[in-house]
């Protein structure tokens, strides 16, 4: 144990001793270890306290900006650490935190996160990875093949070839759609006669050469804000992201799109690439693909194809085919730190034409050399981990019908779900699950019934009191903390597109019980009933 007067020493020994010497398994740090790998929603469950402390008081106590001059012993950080930083973290993995797409992670990650730090490969090339490069490879190929489903023959010619990439693995799907439209642009603005491309010579010029007067990404008003990053980033600007508006179904208008293409090619703007979502972050939506694919083609653009969330539903024999059309996509990202339970930091973007990637390849003397198989070649990150075996390993131990289980059950609990909040009268259903994501609010009975046949600036006023009630009792159940729903605003048509505050439910944890979101909705309904003398009497004067 520690002894009070015990203090470290920043001499080369002891650092030595930090290099060398493991933990022992009495050590605090030795005991955490062990605990974890027993039963860590135990331990998490233990060190999370249920009463909310604002940020404004944790703040305090990571307030030093100095480096410290004192080093501290392993065990006396450690319990610093539980103290001030693991007791007030979110318990992401408990079967009622049911509010956002950071889920459980099944237990063989732990030691396989121990081997793959340990390790530290660095994927940028060969020379620090050797066999994690061809394992990445190889990730990607299968990626690629849950996309586009070519034959062996496929996969044997580009798969591990050093010109070719079916893919770039990343950090998660903000890189990921970056990497795509930038494959997108580059390959858009190419080299050609004396100009040598944007990507050597700068938008600039390039617009000058092909003679556009700008370039536009078009995605339903749902789409994800890293298309407006990589707008950017890209040199294309934030506003040329153009949202097209969705139907009721929060899917794309495929006429809107069209038209809006049109227009654009009449003042010569092209559009560089047109994205369609397929699992949207708010409502879980999948847009029209082989429409959309059709119009890009009409107007020879990039398709590519946001499936972040959603992407892992085609390991579903069952629900595959929400996503038809996909197939038809110049690129798609993945993220496998959301539905396929890998820690966060594996996100992945493949390619349908190997070939692609060329247009964003970068070479160096050093390392990244021409003819190499290094992947940094036409990576945006450089230094990165090696994420890519647990994407691998997940995929051996889960296997693709044992994915289709989790897929599946997640999309039928979560219409179990709906229907539990369509039989309770005192709660809306706003958005229906496609996928495994819904969105719904609580409204009594009565004012339901009043609704139906208010003028619109009784509905307006009503609903300005639901929100406040919706924000209330998300807050108070966060607070609580036994369990957890996100919020959100979205637009419904059946109040003339008026953005109204919901609750956001993803339903991912295998572990998550019909029971559990029955004692949800429970508890939204006795915070309902607690916040009545909160809610103002203008509710009781509008309805009467
Ligand atoms: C989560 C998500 C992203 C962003 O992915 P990160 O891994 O958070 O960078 C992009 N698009 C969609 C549709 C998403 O759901």
């Amino acid at each position: 144990m520690t002894n009070k007067k015990r203090e470290a020493q920043a001499t080369l020994e002891s650092l030595h001793q930090i290099f060398t010497i493991p933990e022992a398994p009495d050590s605090t740090l030795g005991r955490i270890e062990a605990e974890i790998s027993q039963n860590l929603n135990g331990f998490l469950g233990n060190h999370i306290v249920a009463t909310e402390k604002p940020l404004t008081e944790i703040e305090k106590d990571f307030a030093s900006s100095q480096i410290p001059e004192q080093p501290q012993y392993v065990s006396d950080h450690t319990h610093h650490l539980l103290d001030k930083l693991i007791s007030q973290s979110v318990h992401t993995s408990a079967p009622s935190f049911i509010g956002h797409m950071t889920s459980a992670l099944p237990y063989f990650v732990l030691p396989l996160a121990k081997l793959m730090t340990g390790l530290n490969q660095n994927l940028v090339k060969i020379e620090t990875s050797k066999a994690f490069t061809p394992l990445e490879r190889q990730v990607l190929g299968m990626m690629h093949r849950m996309v586009y489903q070519q034959n062996d023959s496929f996969y044997e010619q580009w798969m591990h070839s050093a010109q070719h990439s079916l893919g770039a693995f990343c950090s998660g799907g903000t890189v990921a759609n970056i990497t795509a439209l930038w494959v997108a642009r580059n390959n858009l603005l190419k080299a050609d006669g004396v100009f040598s491309g944007v990507g050597k010579e700068g938008l600039f010029k390039a617009l000058k050469h092909y003679g556009y007067e700008g370039l536009a990404i078009l995605v339903s008003e749902r789409g994800h804000y890293s298309l407006k990053k990589a707008a950017d980033i890209l040199g294309i600007g934030r506003d040329s992201v153009i949202a097209i508006k969705t139907d009721s179904n929060n899917r794309i208008d495929c006429q809107e799109l069209e038209q809006e293409c049109a227009r654009l090619e009449q003042k010569n703007i092209k559009v560089m690439s047109i994205v369609g979502v397929a699992g949207t972050t708010e409502t879980g939506n999948i847009d029209p693909l082989r429409e959309m694919a059709g119009i890009a083609q009409q107007f020879n653009c990039h398709f590519h194809v946001d499936a972040a969330w959603g992407g892992a539903t085609l390991l579903s024999n069952k629900y595959r085919s929400l996503l038809d059309g996909v197939e038809l996509a110049d690129s798609v990202t993945i993220d496998a730190h959301k539905q396929m339970y890998v820690p966060m930091g594996a996100g992945l973007v493949v390619f349908k034409n190997p070939e692609s990637v060329a247009s964003i390849e970068h070479h160096a003397e050093y390392i990244l050399r021409k003819g190499s198989k290094d992947l940094g070649s036409h990576t945006l990150e450089g230094s990165r981990p090696g994420m890519a075996m647990m994407v691998y390993a997940s995929m051996h131990i889960i296997s693709r019908p044992g994915y289709e289980l989790l897929v599946n059950q997640s999309i039928e609990k979560a219409h179990y779900f709906a229907e539990l909040i369509k039989a309770d009268d005192d709660f809306e259903l706003l958005t229906e699950p496609e996928l495994c994501l819904l969105t719904y609010r609580y409204v009594p009975q009565a004012v339901q019934q009043f609704l139906q046949n208010a003028d619109r600036k009784q509905q307006e006023e009503i609903n300005v009191i639901l929100d406040k009630l919706t924000k209330f009792i998300q807050k108070r159940q966060r607070e609580a903390g036994k369990s957890f729903v996100s919020r959100t605003r979205i637009e419904v048509s059946h109040y003339h597109g008026r953005k109204v505050l919901v609750f956001r439910v993803v339903l991912a944890n295998p572990l998550t019980t019909d029971a559990i979101l029955q004692e949800v909705l429970k508890e939204q309904k006795q915070l309902a009933a607690e916040s009545l003398q909160f809610l103002p009497q203008v509710l009781a004067k509008v309805i009467n």
